[in-house]
């Protein structure tokens, strides 16, 4: 499998696979060759679980052609909790910011054509 297949395979499990420098422990969200923190060039895979809170979204009225039938739904920033790293992800069913305060607990479950999706916890 692919990177991209497995990332996919553990966010429909609800989990982020991610790629952790096996000398200063800094996670990494995509593949790299050199740690962005260190420089060095071990990695290991690590698996998350995709819980966190909403720092930001952006929502989307009016979709990408091949998208409407989503509309209205949500470009959702998530700040996975006791990490750094921030995913980004689709959340259906938000119409107005009043559906979505920052902060609000979330969890990716599943993955379909838009990529990541994130549901309110
Ligand atoms: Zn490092």
């Amino acid at each position: 499998m692919s990177v991209e297949e497995q990332l996919i395979e553990h966010a429909k499990q609800g989990k982020l696979l991610t790629h952790k420098c096996t000398d200063c422990g800094y996670l990494h969200l995509s593949t790299a060759y050199y740690c962005l923190k260190c420089g060095s060039k071990g990695f290991e895979d690590v698996i998350l679980d995709g819980i966190g809170s909403v720092a930001t979204f952006t929502i989307i009225t009016v979709a990408p052609a091949g998208f409407e039938k989503y509309t209205p739904y949500a470009f959702v920033v998530l700040q996975l909790d006791n990490t750094h790293l921030r995913i980004s992800g689709f959340m259906g069913g938000i119409a107005s910011p009043e559906d979505l305060p920052v902060g609000t607990r979330a969890k990716i479950t599943g993955f379909d054509d838009r990529g990541i999706v994130i549901e309110k916890q």
